[in-house]
């Protein structure tokens, strides 16, 4: 497999503290290094950012606790299945490798723990043979997959690599498919894989499990890909574009989630880890406290008003508005013109304000990463979740137009189902913040397969084993809102809408006149109060008074409070109670009982 550019620049040789060359060479920008200084930041040129290599001990030293790491045993010496010969015997290779590296294969297992996280690491070395993957590497790869299996402890794997290992031949990529396996596994089993893609990350590694990893963080400027560039060039006679099969070239393509300087990396790894520790299954238990169950609520149920009955906001320690009595009355036109209003909190606002080690991801893992729509795991009131949510851009004409307007893309959608998928294979709750006018009517989104994207969100959402809360922050525009709210609990906010379609589209439609859209509105019965009446929604989230606008950080922590009552409402759950009560809650709508 080709390797890459990089490939045969001659680097220092191991470069721990205690032998580091007096001075280094960047291969980024050429400036001169102090030897001690290079290896004090980890072989990160302190003048340009350039990431040199590291061997496999230097960066278990990095990413690791002091003293923490306990090597696996490995698995017999390499050996040569094939009695390969080049223009050297491939034994006499492995021997000249182990000897450059002090390793037996170009990979190297540990426990270990990373800011007292336990995590079960195994770390590649393009020293030995250029990263290869073959039998030895695929073994160790299975076994470190098999050892995070046994302890339930979370699996990272470091990648450099070159690809398969040519001298084992076809058994070398029979590694690929032993690797896949193992990971799948874990993911059965629920167990967090997080891959962090070094330079360069090639062919049989890179479509192995560098990339089936739940979580791919990447290095700045790492390469990753199947082909390498100058095969591409070779084949295509086309120059690539600047930076292609970099990881910031990656990023924008939705493939890998995000990008980390080496000198993050232990921060992130171990907020990631703290996140979406395993062995937190839900027991089997009451998935309710004090909730009426869905299905059941009466509309208007007989719940005394009081005397703040038209206060936008509850009294303390009423998280959620519940009862018609609560909630203003008004013209449906002017709720439509405050869930639209451009100052409202954005989906990114609100998580910066309600979660703490919000760990934002991105990509669909196929082709693009979707600003209009955001999301990765955090914790909500001390409680891991994942959160998903359009977003809208904020205030600002750029921003909004960067966002589509809150109209989310097809890879959008794919987002929010890997992400999705990821937190049902972790056990954590999805919080949906909803916040989008509708679906994209541009001409890429429907040949991208808009439709079919939306679709298979809805058929996702209603078998996720775990507990799905959906918020309309704002405007809940069609199947696009929808996409994201299938859930056991649909709350929205005060002065939210949620409809089959814009008053403006409706009124152009049926009334073929788009001035008459308040008259539209009024007829779809699309706000708060409406939807609370037809059981759509479960609850009314209060706002400041005013409106959201006027105030984030209350808006967010009123929000903050009825999503962390309703999850604690939620939590712990039983899925198969959970599946059901959700199929009843989506099956009534439009039987008889419901028609009001
Ligand atoms: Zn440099």
């Amino acid at each position: 497999m080709d390797s890459g550019d990089k490939t045969t620049t001659p680097t220092p040789r191991a470069t721990p503290s205690h032998e580091a060359p007096a001075w280094v060479r960047c291969d980024g920008c050429e400036t001169l290094i102090y030897g001690k200084r290079f290896a004090r930041s980890f072989r990160v040129c302190p003048e340009c950012g350039d990431h040199a290599r590291l061997t496999a001990r230097d960066r278990m030293d990095h990413l690791l606790d002091p003293g923490s790491a306990r090597l696996l045993e490995t698995e017999g010496p390499p050996h040569d299945p094939l009695d390969f010969t080049d223009t050297k015997p491939y034994t006499d290779r492995l021997a000249e490798a182990r000897d450059a590296t002090d390793l037996s294969e170009a990979v190297l297992c540990a426990h270990g723990t990373i800011q007292g996280q336990p995590v079960v690491a195994a770390v590649m070395d393009f020293r030995f043979l250029g990263g290869s993957l073959g039998c030895g590497v695929g073994t160790r790869i299975t076994h470190a997959a098999r050892t995070s299996l046994r302890t339930r402890v979370p699996l990272l794997l470091v990648t450099a690599s070159g690809g398969a290992r040519m001298q084992e031949g076809a058994l070398s990529l029979m590694q690929m498919a032993k690797t896949a396996q193992a990971l799948a596994d874990l993911d059965e089993a629920g167990i967090l894989v997080v891959s962090l893609i070094t330079d360069p990350t090639y062919g049989g590694v890179a479509a192995s499990y560098a990339t089936l990893a739940d979580v791919i963080l990447a290095e700045p400027g790492a390469r990753l890909g199947f082909a390498g560039p100058r095969v591409i060039e070779q084949t295509t006679r086309e120059r690539l574009p600047a930076g292609f099969q970099t990881a910031e070239f990656l990023l924008g393509h939705g493939l890998v989630d995000d990008v980390v300087p080496r000198a993050a990396l232990r921060g992130r790894l171990a907020n990631l880890l703290a996140l979406c520790r395993p062995g937190t299954e839900p027991g089997p238990g009451q998935s309710e406290s004090g909730q009426p169950a869905p299905g059941q609520r009466e509309s208007g149920s007989p719940e005394p008003p009081d005397a703040e009955s038209v206060a936008e906001r509850p009294p303390d320690g009423d998280a959620l508005l519940r009862s018609l009595e609560d909630l203003p009355r008004r013209e449906a036109w002017e709720a439509v013109r405050l869930a639209r209003h451009p100052d409202r909190p954005t989906t990114t606002q609100y998580a910066e304000h309600l979660l703490e080690d919000f760990h934002e991801l991105h990509g669909d893992r196929s082709a693009a990463d979707c600003p209009a729509l955001i999301g990765g795991p955090g914790r909500l009131d001390g409680h891991p979740v994942m959160l998903i949510g359009h977003d809208k851009g904020g205030p600002r004409l750029a921003e909004r137009q960067r966002c589509h307007f809150g109209m989310a893309t097809p890879a959008g959608y794919r987002k929010a189902a890997r992400l999705m998928r990821m937190a049902a294979k972790l056990g954590l709750p999805v919080v949906a913040l909803i916040d989008t006018p509708g679906a994209n009517p541009g001409a890429d989104a429907e040949s991208g397969g808009q439709a079919v994207a939306i679709a298979e969100n809805l058929r996702l959402m209603s078998r996720l084993p775990v507990p799905i809360i959906a918020a309309i922050t704002g405007e809940g525009g069609s199947g696009g809102a929808l996409a994201l709210a299938v859930a056991d609990r649909v709350l929205i906010s005060v002065n939210g809408i949620y409809s089959v379609i814009s008053p403006e589209g409706c009124a152009a439609i049926l009334w073929k006149d788009a001035e008459a859209a308040p008259e539209a509105a009024s007829a779809l019965r699309l706000h708060a109060r409406d939807l609370l009446r037809l059981g759509v929604v479960d609850g009314v989230v209060p706002e400041p008074a005013g409106g959201a606008h006027q105030d984030h950080t209350e808006a967010a922590a009123l929000l903050g409070r009825a999503l962390t009552t309703t999850l604690r409402g939620l939590v712990p759950w039983d899925p198969e109670e959970l599946l059901r009560a959700r199929h009843e809650r989506f099956h009534r709508f439009g039987l008889e009982e419901t028609s009001q």
